[in-house]
């Protein structure tokens, strides 16, 4: 065993703990990574006053995330809580040029809150459709629910028309796709998985000095990681994987026993595998779904929404989806405010440079509190699509791609085997990306305990 080696492809938080697991067992690990730092979709931004860091990618470790909690502890690293979702007070809407709380019935009409609420009520009652939230596929009606997409069952919701809008901004910003461009089943099993038990409220964290402190730590400890090495091919042979690498300017070929591919599938799509991944493998890489997202972050010298009992989401029909304030983990004079874009608008937002979707962020916040762009200090943003090494959100599965695709995802292909928060149903989640990386590592670990 202690001969065994594996490569892996990626040091986001899928590559790093499948790695951090197999070092552990005594096998010899080799991560290679695109970028020139590690991490991946968690990445976190200081270029704001001293004391404040944000971040550009995976933001919420939710109370539910036992991975990554005790991996911080194990780590050392000190966690900010924030409180729970949905127990704040505080949502402002900008719905057809109007500001306001959600739940000032003088400006909607109704209390959008109430309302809003209602959706999430019968959110809960889907969930019962499926049994097993990690195998949708074989729910009874699979096919069919699959079949369909979520914004039909919006327009179906007995609700002020508003409150569609602002579940409309929910599916934008939790799943970073459009309504009618997700599966019904998967969406159902979300809803098994999370909002089955919606009266329960509990804390959520950011790591305190920047989420990325974690995958950073983790890289400490391993042996072999290989930076800027972009992997252009991988051929998957009967006692092993051929994995070939561009570092700066030379190429290098690398032999293992196994090999984890621990990228987003866009960006897989750009690797030769020598017809070597078996068709459904192949089919899966080129055609599954992933959403697109946009972030500013807005440093203000001063926290104004608290003065005005905003709590920093705002939920709008402009050309940003939502807002949620990035520091309210922390003490600081100063605070920051993210506007979060994804589905299309978000996809029209990574068409812009930087400071025209900078300005767009800050034009629509100024809209409903005005005065507040004179506040600023610092700004910075991402846009997901654009980034060479990951070319989308996360994962959102479109209708009909559940049933085929969900038994691909975590089989594997050969000795090469499947990790990422696409490989996992906590999917889109940091903690997805480490279930699956730790799934992997225990399945090449039984693997090679079976056939000795
Ligand atoms: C804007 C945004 C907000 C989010 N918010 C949250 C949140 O609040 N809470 C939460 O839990 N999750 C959140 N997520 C999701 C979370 O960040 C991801 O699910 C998770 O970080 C993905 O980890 P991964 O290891 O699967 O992939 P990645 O982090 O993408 O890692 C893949 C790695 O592979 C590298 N790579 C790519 N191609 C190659 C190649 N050819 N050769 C070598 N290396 C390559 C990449 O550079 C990257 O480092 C968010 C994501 C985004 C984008």
């Amino acid at each position: 065993m202690k001969n065994k080696s594996v490569t892996i492809i990626g040091a986001g938080m899928a590559g790093l703990s499948a790695a951090y697991e197999l070092h552990k067992a005594g096998w010899n690990v080799t991560v290679l990574e695109a970028r020139n730092r590690v991490g991946g979709r968690v990445f976190s931004i200081r270029d704001f006053s001293k004391g404040l860091v944000a971040e550009g990618g995976g933001e919420f470790i939710e109370y539910r995330h036992t991975r990554m909690l005790s991996l911080a502890k194990e780590f050392n690293l000190k966690l900010g809580s924030l409180g729970g979702w949905h127990a704040e007070t505080g949502d402002w809407g900008l719905f057809k040029n109007k500001a306001g709380l959600l739940s000032d019935e003088k400006i909607w009409g109704v209390n959008l809150e109430d309302e809003y609420q209602k959706m999430w009520a019968s959110l809960a009652e889907l969930g019962k459709l499926v049994n097993d939230p990690s195998n949708p596929q074989i729910a009874p009606n699979a096919k069919e629910l699959d079949a369909k997409n979520v914004a039909e069952w919006i327009q179906r919701q007995d609700v002020h028309p508003l409150a569609k809008e602002l579940f409309v901004c929910h599916i934008r910003s939790e799943y970073t796709c459009e309504p009618e461009d997700f599966s019904f089943l998967d969406f159902v099993r979300n809803a098994a998985l999370y909002y089955s038990n919606s009266e329960e409220e509990h804390q959520n964290y950011r790591i305190i000095g920047g989420n990325d402190l974690l995958p950073k730590a983790i890289a400490n400890v391993l042996p072999d990681v290989r930076l800027n090495a972009v992997v252009e091919s991988i051929k998957i042979q009967d006692e092993g994987v051929t994995v070939k690498y561009k570092q700066v300017d030379s190429f290098h070929t690398l032999q293992s026993d196994f090999a984890i591919l621990a990228v987003p599938l866009t960006v897989a799509r750009m690797i030769d595998f020598h017809s070597s991944l078996p068709s459904a493998h192949q089919k899966l890489v080129n055609e599954i779904s992933y959403g697109s997202v946009t972030k500013v972050l807005i440093e203000y010298r001063k926290q104004f929404w608290k003065e005005i009992g905003w709590n920093g989401r705002l939920y709008t029909d402009e050309p940003i989806v939502m807002t949620w304030g990035a520091t309210n983990h922390i003490e600081h004079e100063h605070g920051i405010i993210t506007a979060y874009t994804g589905g299309k608008p978000g996809a029209e937002l990574s068409k812009l440079s930087d400071s025209e979707r900078t300005k767009t962020a800050i034009s629509v916040i100024e809209k409903a509190f005005p005065g507040s762009s004179n506040l600023i200090e610092n700004t910075a943003t991402i846009a997901w699509l654009n980034e060479p090494f990951t070319k989308s959100s996360y994962m959102a599965l479109a209708p009909n791609q559940v049933t085929e695709h969900w038994g691909t995802l975590f089989t594997p292909a050969g000795r090469l085997y499947l990790a990422g928060e696409h490989a996992t149903p906590i999917q889109g989640y940091m903690e997805g990306a480490v279930e699956s990386g730790q799934r992997v590592a225990r399945e090449i670990i039984s693997f090679t305990t079976k056939s000795h």
